[in-house]
């Protein structure tokens, strides 16, 4: 099957099938190739229902995951959202389908150079990139109408509560290194609220209000 078929089908049986219903979702979907974020050996495998090695020891996560996560966003088209874990640039690309503008943040500079090619390439020109600790967020461009975390935090780190904007939402996996809550977070009129929606399996975000790098995770 072509992989535009295998997107299709992606879509069809992964997605839809297990409750994504939001249509502009599922059409960002159907037109971002995943195929383009995954290392060239393991094209064969991009629209299969299960999360990839993408070097440096980091993921691209399953398909259903993604958008699952984007698809809590509820985004219209005029956000500015913030991504943190930046990876392959997938998530972005989904994003930059469905916001005004993304900043997308990774801590592996060697992980950026191929994600800019990418995402120029396929014409994505309002994602916005930062080789730098996202934990501590990208305060410079605060506030942000969504805030996206792509990798477990052993709580919701407090900078990024900070630069929610008012009546905006956070999704991000909130747990111990070995698995995860996936949370969604509201902020409004001050006030916080937390909901968890599934379990999750992400790689440790590293860095202040993350985990140490390459030691034993902290107990949260
Ligand atoms: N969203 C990505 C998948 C991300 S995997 C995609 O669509 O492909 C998690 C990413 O978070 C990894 O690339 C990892 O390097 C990054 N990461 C870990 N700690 C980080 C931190 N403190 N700041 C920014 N990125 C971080």
């Amino acid at each position: 099957m072509s992989l535009e078929g295998q997107r299709t089908q992606m879509v069809k049986e992964q997605l839809q099938a297990r409750g994504i219903v939001n249509p502009r979702v599922l059409a960002a979907f159907r037109r971002v190739p995943r195929h383009v974020f995954v290392p060239p050996q393991l094209v064969s495998e991009a629209y299969t229902d299960h999360p990839l090695p993408i070097g440096g020891g980091q993921t691209i996560s399953q398909p259903y995951m993604v958008a699952l996560m984007t698809e809590r966003l509820r985004l219209q088209g005029h956000e500015r959202v913030l991504e943190i874990g930046t990876g392959s640039g997938y998530q972005a690309a989904i994003l930059a389908e469905l916001a005004l503008e993304v900043y997308s943040v990774e801590r592996l500079p060697e992980l950026l150079a191929d994600v800019s090619d990418r995402l120029s390439g396929l014409g994505y020109l309002n994602v916005h990139l930062a080789a730098a600790n996202g934990s501590l967020g990208w305060p410079e461009r605060a506030p942000y109408d969504a805030i996206l975390v792509t990798a477990a935090v052993p709580r919701v780190p407090q900078p990024l509560i900070e630069q929610l904007a008012e009546g905006g939402r956070m999704v991000l996996p909130v747990g111990p290194a070995q698995g995860q809550v996936l949370m969604e977070v509201h902020k409004r009129g001050g006030t916080v609220t937390e909901q968890p929606l599934i379990g999750c399996v992400f790689v440790p975000l590293i860095g202040e209000y993350g985990w140490p790098a390459g030691g034993e995770a902290p107990a949260p």
